[in-house]
């Protein structure tokens, strides 16, 4: 384990990132003026606060990046009652995200899916888009398969087991990013610069009132000033460097292949199975197509890639059924264990069911892109007039699915404090305020990367008596309906602690 420290110093970052001291002021040319103001904001017309013009060079929230989780953030603030009359901009230079017409609900799926958690549904009917979402391509599932390569024990879980309808939904990425449709009018087409700029002292009004707001220097060679700016700007965060935020993290030996396949029918399960080199995770995205999400060595994982398509899906195909160690199958002490605890409350309904042989895949329908993989964590994710929210606070394994659902769930407890603060009048940078959010968040997050972290290790290793307790782990997963009930509240998001409560 080796702890990574922020590349960043403390003094560096305060001149990258500063609060500004600076008597400079550029106005923003009138096109990205109208693409930064909000229709109904009260500083359109340019009022007087605290006697001094403010300029539309200011805003109240810049969030620093427009992937799924800044663009949550963006979406909630603009759905709130107490929040929607903020200058909200999303920092961004991605032309996918000013070009939005290539939604296409009918085509081939993109190979970046995520599996969203009901808790994360939930998020997004809150903040009005959920609607929007289930309009595009997206498939719940109902069901989920794990087991492991020893054939020694596997575990099934169903909605039904916890009395829901599903247990997730898996969505193309990019229709996680278009979340509504006036956010567009937000992107603000410019990334965040490193600034070395010295800064002069101000003494007139407007530059003391300047000096409580964060400055923010762009490519396009503008400068921004933000009441709050919130870091969404993943794992390589500028701003969380910048600002010199420490973080704890290291590599995985693996990377992931991630790809979409295709079979001769619908496929309604999420199906994981634990190899010596990673899990294979086959997930459902709608029609006869599978999201394919494969860790791996990243020497395997470049072998992988290069190889023809036919080889790929015979060995797709190998790792999610015959290849590796023989089918798992329930013994008589398994059902003497089902007995002993169907004894103590409800039995599960997916206990009694029986071990299934994944659909198998026909060809591959998209390119297959690799991912390197890592843990990293955020010592702080706020300080005054900044916060730090999804990958650019915290990057976990993804074996089961929950890095962006960590991150929504960043975003709607930052928006919530956030309006929290305007309906006391606070500042909304002020560190209390913000720290309220830390502490909704951190323990939250923390305790999902132990986990996944834990399933990493516990899985990476072939030897004989670890093998025996991963069976013991699938068996008693299988069979202890209250521990099965457990496991699946929390990747459900439904609980925040893996423990029993
Ligand atoms: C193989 C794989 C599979 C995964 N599957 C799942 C899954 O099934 N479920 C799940 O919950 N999670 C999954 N994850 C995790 C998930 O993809 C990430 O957690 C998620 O993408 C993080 O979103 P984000 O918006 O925080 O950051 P990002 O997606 O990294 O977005 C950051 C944005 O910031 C912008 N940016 C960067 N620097 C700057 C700058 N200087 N100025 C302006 N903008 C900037 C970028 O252009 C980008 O748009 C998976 C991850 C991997 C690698």
């Amino acid at each position: 384990m080796t702890p990574t420290p922020a590349r960043a110093s403390a003094a560096t970052a305060h001149a990258l990132l500063c609060r500004t001291r600076c008597s400079r002021r550029r106005a923003l040319p009138a096109s990205s003026r109208s693409v930064i103001s909000h229709p109904a904001h009260p500083f359109g017309c340019a009022e007087k606060v605290g006697g001094v013009k403010v300029g539309d060079d200011e805003l109240d929230v810049a969030i620093v990046g427009g992937g799924m989780v800044g663009l949550a953030v963006a979406c909630a603030l603009s759905n709130m009652p107490l929040t929607k009359h903020l200058r909200v901009a999303v920092i961004d230079s991605n032309p996918a995200l000013k070009s939005r017409n290539y939604l296409k609900k009918d085509g081939v799926p993109d190979s970046r899916v995520s599996t969203v958690t009901p808790a994360t549904i939930s998020i997004f009917r809150d903040i009005g888009a959920w609607e929007h979402i289930l309009q595009q391509r997206h498939a719940f599932f109902g069901k989920m398969q794990v087991w492991d390569y020893t054939g020694l024990g596997y575990t099934r879980y169903s909605a039904r087991d916890v009395g829901k309808e599903y247990l997730g939904c898996v969505v193309e990425n990019k229709v996680l990013c278009e979340q509504k449709k006036d956010l567009e009018k937000m992107i603000y087409p410019a990334r965040l610069l490193p600034s070395t700029e010295a800064d002069s002292i101000g003494n007139t009004s407007e530059e003391l009132r300047r000096s409580s707001l964060v400055k923010l220097d762009l490519s396009d060679g503008q400068t921004l000033y933000s009441k709050l700016v919130v870091g969404a700007d993943g794992s390589k965060s500028n701003v969380r460097q910048v600002a010199g935020i420490k973080t704890t993290g290291w590599s995985y030996p693996q990377s992931a292949i991630i790809c979409t396949v295709e079979h001769t029918t619908a496929n309604d399960c999420a199906w994981q199975r634990f190899l010596p080199s990673g899990p294979i995770a086959l997930l459902p995205i709608g029609d006869n197509f599978s999201n394919i999400v494969w860790t791996m060595s990243p020497e395997e994982a470049s072998r992988h890639k290069s190889m023809s398509s036919e080889d790929f899906v015979m060995s797709v195909n190998r790792a999610l059924d015959f290849g590796y160690g023989p089918h798992p199958s329930s013994s008589s002490l398994d059902h003497y264990m089902e007995k002993l605890f169907s004894g103590s409350g409800h039995t599960a309904a997916s206990t009694k069911e029986c071990f299934e042989v994944p659909p198998r895949a026909i060809g591959l329908i998209s390119e297959r892109m690799a991912f390197p993989l890592s843990l990293m964590h955020s010592h702080d994710y706020v300080s005054k007039g900044l916060a730090l929210v999804g990958d650019a606070a915290h990057t976990v394994h993804p074996l089961a699915g929950q890095g962006v659902n960590l991150g929504f769930g960043d975003a709607a407890a930052l928006a919530k404090v956030i309006s929290e603060g305007v309906s006391v009048g606070a500042d909304i940078g002020d560190l209390s305020l913000l720290s309220r959010y830390e502490n909704d968040r951190k323990a939250a997050n923390v305790a999902m990367a132990a986990v996944l972290d834990g399933f990493q290790k516990m899985y990476s290793v072939d030897f004989g008596p670890l093998n025996v307790l991963r069976a013991a782990a699938f068996h008693g997963a299988q069979y202890i309906s209250p521990l099965k009930r457990n496991i699946i509240s929390y990747a459900m998001g439904d609980k925040k602690s893996p423990l029993f409560s």
